[in-house]
């Protein structure tokens, strides 16, 4: 068994079925990511694991998810554009008690969760049946004025028992060097989430197609920001997003391809100069002037403004 996950469950008062399931939910969950780089098909946590001969899903048909064989709830899900407005915000996530009033054993199980500091799966929804999985995280407070808890993201997720922070878990609200350790890895976290979902939604949106060579292959795609994320206007939202294969990806970042607000392509007039094998001259000379890929919805198209200061850029370094 994972000792950083056997410690963690030591100093909680859980029944020891609930625990080994949890064990065994957290190291089937660090392979699954491993496996799917994070973004794990709906199925294979529907599938779940095999506990002491019984099969324990990780998710359920309610967000908070409660498996028979357990005393407390497992996961919490948050599913893509779902009718529950969860919120990641500084390192914490709010998570709406479900429909039902405060009374639902589900929202009880929530609470009793928090009482007891038991540690559960956090599922986000990143696209349609895909989610990025964290744990474990812990309930920190319980607001039923707002019918919600927040959740805290532990650093142990990230680490991923490489690096030992001893005495972190024990005092979850103290301040102090911790706390900054702690806050420094939700940020982490919440940056891979947001990550994770831009790349879903980029992609999607764009159907898997490279806006300027059409390659449809998804492991050789990336979602590249017009405006990059540390300026101003360069939210992870779609229409600061564009779906680039990997070399039109590190072509557009270093301005060798620049796109204009009316959608076409335009190559360095020194890069067409250049004379050079196939992908020079058909992957990056062949895209001058070429009309780029848009999404087929018009709310997800490039922001003109954005390509337009962007494109300035590549103007300056011509
Ligand atoms: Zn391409």
């Amino acid at each position: 068994m994972d000792l950083r996950v056997s410690g963690i469950l030591a100093s909680r008062s859980l029944t020891v079925i609930d625990e080994t399931i949890r064990s065994a939910a957290f190291l089937y969950l660090k392979n699954l990511c491993d496996t799917y780089a994070y973004v794990v098909p709906y199925e294979e946590l529907k599938r779940g694991i095999e506990v002491n001969g019984s099969t324990i899903h990780l998710v359920g048909p309610s967000g908070i998810w409660k498996p028979k064989a357990c005393e407390l709830p497992l996961s919490i899900t948050s599913t893509f554009n779902g009718p529950y407005p969860d919120a990641i915000t500084d390192d914490l996530l709010v998570y709406r008690y479900r429909v039902g009033g405060a009374a639902h054993r589900d929202n009880v199980g929530l609470r009793e969760a928090f009482r007891t500091r038991t540690p559960l799966i956090y599922f986000h929804g990143v696209a349609v049946g895909k989610y990025v999985p964290v744990w474990p995280i812990f309930i920190v407070e319980n607001r039923p004025q707002e019918s919600s808890v927040l959740a805290a993201i532990d650093p142990a997720y990230i680490s991923g028992g490489d690096i030992s922070i001893p005495g972190l878990l024990d005092h979850p609200s103290e301040t102090g060097p911790e706390t900054n350790i702690r806050r420094y890895v939700a940020t982490l976290t919440r940056q891979r989430l947001h990550q994770t979902q831009f790349r879903e939604m980029v992609i999607s949106a764009y159907s898997h197609t490279c806006v300027f060579c059409r390659l449809r292959h998804a492991e050789l795609l990336d979602a590249a920001h017009i405006i990059p994320d540390s300026q101003p206007g360069g939210e992870p939202i779609v229409p600061n997003g564009l779906c680039l294969c990997k070399i039109h990806h590190a072509a557009y970042d270093q301005n060798l391809i620049g796109i204009s607000p009316d959608y076409v392509a335009h190559v360095q007039p020194r890069i067409l100069e250049e004379s050079d094998g196939p992908m020079l001259r058909h992957g990056i000379q062949g895209m001058d002037g070429a009309t780029i890929v848009l999404p087929r919805s018009r709310a997800h198209r490039p922001d003109p403004e954005r390509l337009d200061r962007r494109y300035q850029q590549f103007l300056d370094v011509g």
